[in-house]
């Protein structure tokens, strides 16, 4: 298993307090917050969405990859995520943070929670390579370049 750490729990929150206190008035019109429930199942959708094109872009179709959607409790401390495979069956689950654990604006928050999803991807991609204890930070530190370098290109447009 892999997982996503973060590099600073209280990041999210941070920021989310950061742009509460940001006058409103000073934004351009936006799309209001979507209730919890609504958060959640859009947050879903839009992650499942996204891993039947990251699949098929990392050429990973012939996995069988479910999301299950995650609390804390539910993963390792400080992580945002991760990755449980089989390789003989080629199946994975990858865990995603929940959306009520989540304290960043909806529009981030999917956009993190995609992240995740590539990031774990990745590993998967990785999976066949040798890996000891000492080559898991390396591993860490490459697989969150490639997967920010790759969401960069797809945001670019
Ligand atoms: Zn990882």
């Amino acid at each position: 298993m892999s997982g996503r750490v973060s590099p600073g729990f209280s990041g999210p929150f941070l920021s989310a307090v950061i742009l509460a206190l940001i006058p409103a008035a000073g934004f351009p019109e936006t799309v209001p917050e979507p209730s919890s429930h609504d958060r959640a199942v859009q947050a879903e959708t839009y992650v499942n969405a996204r891993l039947v094109v990251w699949q098929q872009r990392l050429n990973l179709q012939d996995w069988k990859i479910s999301i299950v959607m995650s609390h804390p409790s539910d993963l390792k401390p400080k992580t945002l995520g991760n990755i449980h495979w089989d390789a003989d069956k080629k199946s994975a689950v990858i865990r995603v943070l929940d959306s009520s654990d989540y304290r960043l604006p909806f529009r981030e928050m999917l956009e993190d929670m995609e992240f995740t999803v590539v990031h774990e991807l990745i590993h998967l991609e990785l999976s066949s390579l040798p890996r000891s204890e000492a080559s898991r930070r390396d591993e860490e530190h490459a697989v969150n370049q490639i997967a920010d370098a790759l969401l960069k290109l797809d945001r670019k447009k």
